[in-house]
């Protein structure tokens, strides 16, 4: 069973600006993490080489840093990794990614190929289903469960929907996007995978035209980048100058107009009574 794993780096989170006039993230001195979907790809990928034998490959188009989570995926026990590198690749968006992708796992033998479901950085969830097409295998989104067969030839997956789950039977090739919960990601261990190596290739390797990637062979355009407006916080109104225990009154007993944005306390009294106590406490705190 030879099972490649897609993983991307990405910079923590908590650290994210965007460049104003790009409108692109600004990468540079944000420190980097494996993108955390993408943990439960690589647990995933691991358990069924554990299970049904085989290998797992992990595979990167990013920057020179990005070495450094192949390693980590490494520690968690995938078998080798390559980086696709290159400065034209710079400023790819997921059309780009997923067929630059694509040119390097071509080049490379699998069963099953593993993509988390989406990044934390740009979260698009398009480079699965864009590589699955490019590389024209079938592919499963939102897997939650995967059952291989004995010989690891087909297998059972489970996969999420808005109204609830399918179970569909497959044969590899194949690729699946996983979500998070199908497993809890192990520790990477920093005394395994030392010895294994990571291979780095670059577009000329794969016969990529430089002109056909980066932003310049990107066909999405950013257009503006908003941050989102906070939402209106809703409150219940009481008429401020009655005294207290007036103020009480009047909400248990439903005295005041249901207005759009406020909240009508129902319940049994001692429900309500606790309620009206929190909102009491919460109005001191402000
Ligand atoms: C104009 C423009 C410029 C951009 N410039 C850059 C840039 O300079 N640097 C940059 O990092 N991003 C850049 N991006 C974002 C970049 O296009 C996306 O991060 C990338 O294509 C992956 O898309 P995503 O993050 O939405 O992944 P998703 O589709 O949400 O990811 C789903 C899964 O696909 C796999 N995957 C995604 N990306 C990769 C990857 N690179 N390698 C291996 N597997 C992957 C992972 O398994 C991941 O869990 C740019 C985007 C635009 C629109």
């Amino acid at each position: 069973m030879e099972i490649i794993v897609c993983i991307k780096q990405v910079p923590d989170i908590a650290e994210v600006r965007i460049n104003p006039e790009t409108n692109t993230l600004i990468r540079e001195g944000v420190p980097s993490i494996l993108n955390p979907f993408d943990e439960f790809a690589v647990e995933e990928a691991v358990r069924i080489k554990e299970k049904h034998g085989g290998t797992v490959s992990v595979v990167s188009m990013g920057p020179a840093q990005s070495e450094k989570v192949l390693r980590t995926c490494l520690q968690m026990g995938a078998d080798g990794g390559c980086l696709l590198c290159d400065d034209a690749l710079a400023g790819s968006d997921t059309w780009v990614t997923s067929a630059a992708l694509a040119a390097l796992i071509d080049k490379l033998t699998y069963d099953l190929v593993i993509c988390g479901i989406e990044t934390t950085d740009s979260s698009t969830a398009q480079v699965g289903p864009q590589l699955a097409e490019k590389l024209g295998i079938p592919q499963i989104t939102f897997v939650s469960k995967i059952k291989l067969d004995q010989g690891g030839k087909k297998g059972i997956f489970t996969c999420e929907t808005d109204t609830g789950y399918q179970v569909l039977e497959a044969r590899m090739p194949l690729l699946v996007s996983v979500i998070k919960g199908i497993n809890i990601p192990r520790a990477p261990d920093n005394k395994v995978g030392r010895a294994k190596k990571l291979e780095c290739v670059n577009i000329t390797d794969l016969g990529i035209n430089p002109e056909d990637v980066g932003l310049d062979g990107s066909p999405t355009m950013v257009v503006e980048v908003k941050a989102a407006k906070p939402r209106p916080r809703s409150h219940l109104v009481v008429d401020s100058s009655l005294p207290a225990h007036e103020r009480i009154r009047v909400i248990m007993n439903g005295g005041i107009q249901h207005k759009e944005g406020i909240k009508k306390l129902e319940g049994e009294v001692e429900g309500l009574a606790s309620k009206v106590g929190e909102y009491i406490i919460d109005l001191l705190k402000q």
